[in-house]
């Protein structure tokens, strides 16, 4: 099912970079307060494991691929096991995340890559990526098959690398979307570099996690996917979406 349409006016759309970037820094301050930032990083993964988990997690409630990631770490004792394992094996170790048997071979394929890259019998570790600038980094990593910019930023800014690049998921999308720090056409993919450039470039690690984590929490918790609690947003006044929402139409206040 898809998410109610935004009701973007030729006004909204027009808005310019300038109050973009104001609103996304104001969007961040009120949500962080609302949600409790600083936000502590979940994660201490190296950051080829962390690659492998957000593979896993792609489409999958996050209990559900923390227990795919447990099993296979579990299964096999390194990332060399898993790559030369029967792919029917490393199917069964992460049944527990949405399509094993997609994932699988994906897995295998992306460390059978890196092995070759580094030109090392076993995958190398990619700790090299915190010496190369943020878009080559990113780069690198987006030009293995099956890594997009969602994975290669959970890689960077998720793992023990700590580099300042921004995910997106779903819930982050849709919340932008709505307050249109991005248009109604956007994708989750092309939203990266949108979302990105409204942040200040000086922004540490930290500050890059928090807003991504505060707009995935506002989308958890009241920018729901089909019946958003606007009535209690924090940001309402900032939303177009929200305001049209809470607009009483003509008919209806008849
Ligand atoms: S006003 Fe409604 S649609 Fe807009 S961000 Fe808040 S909850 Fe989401």
């Amino acid at each position: 099912m898809k998410p109610p349409a935004a009701p973007f006016t030729p006004e909204v759309l027009a808005i310019d970079f300038a109050a973009r970037q104001a609103k996304a820094l104001l969007v961040h301050a009120r949500l962080c307060a609302e949600y409790g930032a600083p936000f502590r990083f979940f994660s201490t993964k190296d950051p080829l494991s962390e690659l492998i988990s957000a593979l896993l997690s792609h489409r999958t409630k996050n209990a559900e691929s923390h227990r795919a990631y447990q099993e296979l770490r579990a299964t096999y004792p390194t990332w060399e096991a898993v790559r030369d394992a029967p792919t029917e094996a490393v199917q069964h170790a992460i049944r527990a995340c949405t399509w094993p048997e997609q994932k699988a071979p994906r897995i295998q394929a992306v460390l059978r890559e890196i092995s070759e890259r580094c030109g090392t019998d076993a995958p190398c570790s990619l700790d090299f990526l915190a010496e190369m600038p943020i878009p080559e980094a990113r780069a690198w990593l987006e030009s293995i098959s099956g890594v997009g910019p969602k994975t290669s930023a959970a890689t960077l800014l998720f793992s023990t690398l700590r580099i300042p690049a921004m995910p997106v998921d779903s819930h982050h999308h849709r919340v932008a979307q709505r307050l249109a720090l991005i248009g109604p056409k956007v994708g989750e993919g092309p939203a990266h570099k949108l979302l990105a450039d409204l942040l200040p470039p000086g922004w540490d690690a930290q500050q890059v996690y928090d807003h991504h984590e505060a707009l995935m929490f506002h989308g958890q918790k009241c920018c729901y996917f089909s019946a958003p609690a606007c009535h209690r947003c924090v940001v309402l006044d900032q939303c177009p979406f929200g305001q049209a929402r809470l607009t009483p139409t003509p008919a209806s206040s008849e």
